[in-house]
């Protein structure tokens, strides 16, 4: 009666991973096919596919992924095509284990249970699963989630459009001197205690689709995690209750949980009437709430209501952390509080923060400004000591201090004075640390490194930009929202002064080196170890200053500073002691000074040489490389003077390069000139050469090309220099030579200029 067949395949392949197919076929009195296949990646997962075909009408295709880090998902899928084959796919994914590890909140306060946040981290697998789940099912819960739960969902600025909505009452308040009472709710371990039972309950409220809840409760019985502290694991535990912190997909969890609460507040009819009859009852972010009522009495009964549905789920209230304020005909008045089973919610204190901004009667706008320049500060001194090289340290300023400035900005106001001294104080660390000499411009600080500046972001900057969105987005949401809408009237429209931005390239100091390369040199690749050489913060500086000749050198205390002191440069007293002196024009400096940082970019092409032929590279780059170094596939000689019949100007070139199989010759010589004279000077250095190449190829029947290889001293790159580069054997690339050039023009400003201090 039954025909059974089965076709067992078992594949096994190794291409650097292992792959299992296993397919399975079952023939029952009509057709059907099951194909196993199982594979099986041997570094990443376990997949298992099982396909089952029905009379060419049914078609399941089993999926089976077994991840190498124990972890442990199912999911089925189920794809019905118009040809009516109906495919059914199963992964199923097993995540054993996750880790959980415990980051101690305030060092200060020690290893107090309550002083430790989990995070949990959770295999990528389930991530991108769980993301795209969650992605499906935010879509599917837009039409049921509540508008004033701002967690989650797209196209919301989350906090901020709380903050905005929590503005404009109290400006509504302010204004209209009306009655406005309000209360924070904070729950106790909020994420900790939402049952699962409940979770699931909610989402079949909310229509989810049934295959995905099953998902969902399947993988919820298998949460588990081991917590870990400094590092040591310290216990499995399996997650009865609560959410995980760390995937996309709990956040929303956690919010559907909680939506039925926004329901039947919205059904009591308490809230605040703004000017326009919008009407505000609460606002959702997490398991942040705050209720807003016109009076004590519908307060308290939000308050209860909002206590019945938190324990009737299991969360309870942080009483410690909640608060109640009562505003009457727009002053704030000192109440008993409010007396609840577990205890007293008290009158708000005169600092409380909501979504991390202070929030107290009067001026609490001050407070959050305060607040937020005291760590935005903290946060630049903490960079500023730390051992981060120039342009990561500017890096770390934009993308951690910054955002402490950006976060209340637009939500509160920012009157420009404050905005300014703290970009002075600012600037003023910067120059405590060595990072920005006093007289640098400060124009060019906060310019971008690709064009020649530091990369530094202004705290006025970041708020124009930050109120500027702000505003963008308020103008883009009004129409549809009636609380934003209001907040558009209140707001005096302000008029935008915006000019055309100064720029440093155009001051007549500040300005001056750029304005003299921009006729010689490659402008892109002349600034270009500002981004790639990675120098201290200092050294940066200070070559800043020095292009901008901002340096204290005699010549500019005389003319520009008017002090009495000799303008001629204290070591030759031959010339007046301006930067370009100093850095590539003194002849007391030019037998040691200027030898060694020229020596120091010549042996960057010659190792580079060394290495190409398989010679032995000099050990150290002070060490002095050996006059000749021979092997059968070339010879390279260091500053070697040549024979050479005829009389030649020019017969001790700093490299010469000799490949012995391809018969070719390569006669180097490297200059570190002044900025203004680079290109002049590789013509020199081309000429110069020429008797020298006619003569070497005469004599050793080998084709000779002469590459100068120029560098400003200051860092300014000739067009050509590349091109240059590439004729050299080995690969030398130009910021290398730049910044090895740069080091040395630093070295010989700091030892000449006997800077005090840093500077
Ligand atoms: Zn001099």
């Amino acid at each position: 009666m039954y025909i059974y067949t089965y076709i067992y395949i078992y594949i096994h392949i190794y291409i650097y991973t292992y792959i299992y197919i296993y397919i399975y076929i079952y023939i029952y009195i009509y057709i059907y096919i099951y194909i196993y296949i199982y594979i099986y990646i041997y570094t990443h997962i376990h997949i298992y596919i099982y396909i089952h075909i029905y009379t060419h009408i049914h078609t399941y295709i089993y999926i089976y992924i077994y991840t190498h880090t124990h972890t442990y998902i199912y999911t089925y899928i189920y794809i019905h095509t118009h040809t009516h084959t109906y495919i059914h796919i199963y992964i199923y994914i097993y995540i054993y284990i996750y880790m959980t590890v415990l980051i101690p909140k305030d060092p200060k306060k020690g290893p107090v249970p309550s002083n430790y946040r989990p995070i949990t981290c959770l295999s990528t697998t389930w991530k991108l699963l769980s993301g795209i789940i969650s992605a499906k099912m935010n879509r599917h819960m837009g039409q049921y989630m509540s508008g004033t739960q701002k967690g989650i969902g797209k196209n919301t600025r989350g906090a901020k459009h709380q903050l905005l909505v929590d503005r404009t009452v109290s400006r509504d308040c302010k204004t209209r001197l009306t009655n406005l009472c309000t209360a924070w709710i904070d729950y106790k371990k909020a994420y900790d205690s939402m049952p699962h039972s409940w979770i699931l309950e909610c989402l079949e409220l909310y229509k989810i689709n049934r295959t995905l809840r099953a998902f969902i409760r399947n993988s919820m019985g298998m949460w588990r995690t081991t917590l870990e502290a400094n590092s040591k694991p310290i216990a499995q535990v399996t997650i009865k209750c609560g959410i995980y912190q760390g995937d996309a997909l709990s956040p929303l969890l956690f919010c559907i949980g909680l939506n039925p609460l926004s329901e039947i507040i919205n059904k009591t009819g308490y809230g605040y009437r703004l000017r326009n009859g919008a009407v505000v009852s609460h606002l959702l972010y997490m398991d942040d709430i705050k209720l807003y009522a016109k009076s004590e009495r519908d307060i308290d009964s939000l308050i209860h209501t909002t206590r019945l549905y938190s324990n009737d789920i299991g969360m309870s209230f942080g009483l410690e952390k909640c608060s109640r304020m009562v505003t009457k005909r727009g002053k704030v008045v000192r109440t008993e509080g409010i007396e609840l089973p577990e205890g007293n919610i008290a009158d708000i204190e005169d600092s409380y923060k909501y979504l991390g901004i202070q929030q107290a009667n009067g001026n609490h706008e001050e407070a959050a400004r305060k607040a937020a320049t005291t760590k935005y500060l903290q946060r630049v001194r903490q960079v500023l000591r730390s051992q981060l090289n120039g342009k990561n340290k500017i890096r770390a300023i934009n993308t951690y201090a910054l955002p402490v400035i950006r976060y209340p900005a637009g939500v509160i106001g920012w009157p420009k004075e404050e905005i300014e001294a703290t970009d002075i104080k600012t600037r003023k660390l910067l120059t405590m640390h060595g990072g920005f000499h006093p007289k640098s411009s400060t124009l060019r600080l906060y310019a971008k490194r690709k064009e020649g500046g530091r990369g530094l972001v202004s705290v006025s900057t970041t708020v124009q930009d930050e109120t500027r969105n702000i505003h963008e987005y308020i103008t883009k949401m009004a129409p549809t929202d009636s609380v934003l809408s209001e907040y558009l009237r209140q707001q005096k429209p302000k008029k935008e002064e915006e000019g055309e931005e100064p720029s440093w390239k155009d001051r007549p100091l500040h300005g001056m080196y750029h304005r003299q390369i921009e006729e010689v040199a490659d402008i892109q690749k002349s600034y270009q170890w500002l981004d790639k050489a990675g120098l201290k913060d200092s050294t940066e500086a200070l070559i800043m200053a020095a292009q901008e000749q901002a340096l204290s050198t005699r010549s500019i205390e005389a003319g520009v500073y008017h002090t009495r002191q000799d303008p001629r440069c204290r070591l030759c007293k031959d010339a007046p002691e301006t930067i370009q002196h100093i850095t590539a024009g003194c002849k007391m400096l030019a037998g040691k000074a200027y030898m060694e940082r020229h020596n120091q970019v010549a042996g960057i092409v010659y190792r580079n040489i060394c290495a190409e032929y398989n010679l032995e590279v000099p050990r150290s780059k002070w060490e002095m490389p050996p006059r000749v170094m021979e092997n059968d596939r070339a010879k390279i000689l260091w500053d070697f003077q040549m024979q050479t019949d005829k009389m030649v100007v020019a017969n001790q070139p700093d490299i010469v390069v000799v490949d012995k199989q391809k018969k070719t010759a390569v006669v180097i010589d490297v200059a570190v000139p002044n900025d203004s004279n680079i290109r002049k000077k590789e013509h020199e250095k081309l000429e110069k050469y020429q008797g020298l190449r006619e003569e070497l190829e005469r004599r050793w029947r080998v084709k000779v090309t002469v590459v100068p290889v120029v560098i400003g001293a200051l860092g300014a790159v000739t067009p050509k220099l590349g091109e240059w580069l590439q004729q050299i054997p080995g690969t030398t690339s130009e910021i290398s030579v730049q910044k090895s050039a740069v080091l040395g023009t630093a070295k010989i400003l700091r030892r000449t200029l006997k800077l005090p201090g840093l500077w």
